[in-house]
């Protein structure tokens, strides 16, 4: 068939670019199927699709009977597939520094590979470039796939990439067992390049230190013993002058859920998978959350146990926040005051003598913090340089000195006052309308686009996903979206119905989101897709559940 690709690609040479339709279908190159699934219309338009799928690529099953070492040489050939593409019309997605289940780059049962690739049909003008795509097709394809069996790669460093994921996920899953929601080992490098650039900052980054009395030390399977800062479940507060690196370490911790490459720094920076970066989001839409443990009398009288509004304040949006990222499971919360609501997070003294009682109606988290971990469990970790009053309720707290950790929990339990908490009351589970969760569009076809990283388009709605800070890659955005399309509403809470999801993701991988879908896209965690439920501005939900 590859004789016949060719021959037919030369044979199309300057005929209309319309007549590459025609090329669709399975093409049989011997060791590996090459298949046309879309066709660009035009040259213009997003790049088409091909499929190649080598049953056997000689990939040695220690590399993927264990999932985390599958998912790892996956990335790991997908990253070198994009190396050996880079000069090409051909386009694979190798995401960044995450390793990430992805559609583009799949290692299959058995050893095998399966690539999704784009490609940018070649046109002069709108006539086929046949001896262009005859090149692709015929010659950098295969000479790629060539490069990507097992005995052509190099396999040391195949195998130290795996080794690296998997000593980060041994990491993280001995988190709960040691009664920790987070670990920072000694030597990372927390800093990344620019606020545009998530690589490790080049010069000058001060590596992690752990205070003594966090450190703890972790056996890991591949490279030992590891010691680093242990931060244990409750309440632990990071504190710290100005640019002392507070919302640096913040935001490994919020990446911390995910896996990084090697070199990157953060390879040791782990934390619990469920935990969620809490931030103020005003102007959010809001759908029937129950956040009456945050807010309680409204002046509009509005039943704050059945919330709902279609322009949130910053406060009434982090409060809603934190009931929708519990509802989706998650135990860990992570807060940064740079991204909060004031009036949520703290009330002092002389605020409370003069705006009391009934005309106040938030209770700021300060008093739902301590119940929040003693009845139900939720830790959080708060960056707070502004306010002491979190002293009272901390059980350790941090300070960042000029980029180094010190465990200043003595002291501030001397400054630490008596305060009385607030009752917190588990919000209540939704049921959600399914047909409120629908991508279609008006010809019945399911739109699932975006836009940057700030938009996902879903059937007619533009859901803003600005502020998920955990979306660290655009496939995950589309991931979410594919996700949330599959996702099971009927007849069961939100939570049940992300847990029959996640379930069915483990067992059959992340393409199963997406066997029609032409593009890339990676598994998004069960906390995005709830939060792009969240913010469709046509979601509604039936009622709630105690
Ligand atoms: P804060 O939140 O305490 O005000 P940031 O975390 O925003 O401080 O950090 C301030 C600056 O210091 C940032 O430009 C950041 O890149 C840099 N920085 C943070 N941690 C380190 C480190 N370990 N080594 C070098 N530079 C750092
Ligand atoms: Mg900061």
């Amino acid at each position: 068939d590859d004789e016949r690709l060719s021959r037919e690609l030369l044979r199309m040479d300057g005929d209309s670019y319309g007549r590459y339709k025609s090329l669709r279908g399975d093409w049989d190159f011997g060791d590996f199927t090459l298949t046309v699934q879309r066709v660009q219309a035009d040259p213009f338009a997003p790049p088409s699709r091909i499929l190649v799928a080598l049953p056997d690529a000689g990939i040695p099953k220690d590399a993927w009977a264990d999932p985390v070492r599958r998912r790892a040489t996956a990335d790991f050939l997908g990253r070198r597939a994009g190396r050996l593409l880079r000069r090409s019309l051909l386009r694979i997605d190798t995401g960044g520094q995450e390793v990430l289940e992805r559609s583009s780059c799949r290692v299959t049962e058995g050893g095998g590979l399966e690539l999704r690739i784009g490609i940018d049909l070649p046109g002069r003008g709108r006539r086929i470039d046949g001896r262009a795509a005859e090149r692709e097709f015929c010659d950098t394809l295969p000479g790629v796939v060539d490069d990507l069996y097992w005995e052509a790669v190099d396999r040391d460093a195949a195998r130290a990439f795996a080794d690296s994921v998997a000593d980060t996920v041994a990491l993280r899953s001995a988190l709960a067992e040691r009664g920790l929601v987070a670990f920072v080992a000694d030597g990372a490098v927390l800093p990344r390049r620019s606020g545009i650039s998530d690589e490790p900052m080049a010069e000058g980054a001060v590596p992690f230190s752990s205070p003594d009395s966090l450190r703890v030390s972790v056996d890991l399977p591949h490279r030992g013993t590891v010691t680093g800062m242990g931060v244990p479940e409750g309440v632990v507060l990071i504190v710290g002058g100005g640019f002392h690196g507070k919302s640096t370490l913040l935001h490994a911790l919020e990446r911390g859920v995910y896996d990084h490459v090697p070199g990157d720094g953060r390879e040791l920076v782990v934390t619990r998978a469920d935990a969620v970066k809490i931030r103020a989001e005003e102007g959010r839409r809001v759908e029937r959350v129950d956040v009456g443990s945050f807010v309680r009398n409204l002046p509009t009288g509005a039943d704050t146990a059945d919330f709902r509004t279609d322009n949130a304040s910053g406060s009434t949006s982090q409060a809603a926040n934190i009931c929708e990222a519990l509802e989706a499971g998650s135990r860990t919360l992570l807060v940064d005051e740079d991204s909060t609501a004031t009036n949520l997070m703290i009330r002092d003294e002389r605020m409370q003598a003069l705006v009391h009682g009934d005309r106040e109606p938030l209770v700021p988290f300060v008093d739902l913090v301590r119940p929040l971990y003693r009845d139900h469990g939720v830790s959080t970790v708060l960056v707070m340089g502004g306010s002491g009053d979190y002293f009272d309720v901390a059980d350790h707290v941090v300070m960042m000195d000029a980029y180094h950790p010190h465990d200043v929990g003595e002291r501030a339990r001397e400054l630490a006052r008596e305060r009385t908490d607030a009752v917190f009351t588990a919000p209540r589970a939704r049921l959600v309308d399914p047909r409120s969760v629908d991508p279609s569009d008006a010809r019945g076809r399911s739109r699932i686009k975006r836009r940057d990283m700030d938009v996902l388009v879903f059937g007619d709605d533009d859901v803003d996903v600005r502020s998920v800070e955990q979306f660290v890659d655009p496939g995950q955005i589309i991931g979410a979206g594919l996700a949330l399309r599959a996702l099971d509403l009927r007849d069961r809470t939100l939570a049940e119905a992300l847990d029959a999801l996640e379930a069915e993701l483990a067992e059959h991988g992340v393409t199963r989101l997406g066997a029609d879908f032409g593009g890339d896209y990676a598994l998004p965690r069960r906390q995005e897709v709830a939060a792009l439920l969240n913010r469709l501005r046509s979601l509604r939900v039936l009622g709630q559940r105690w």
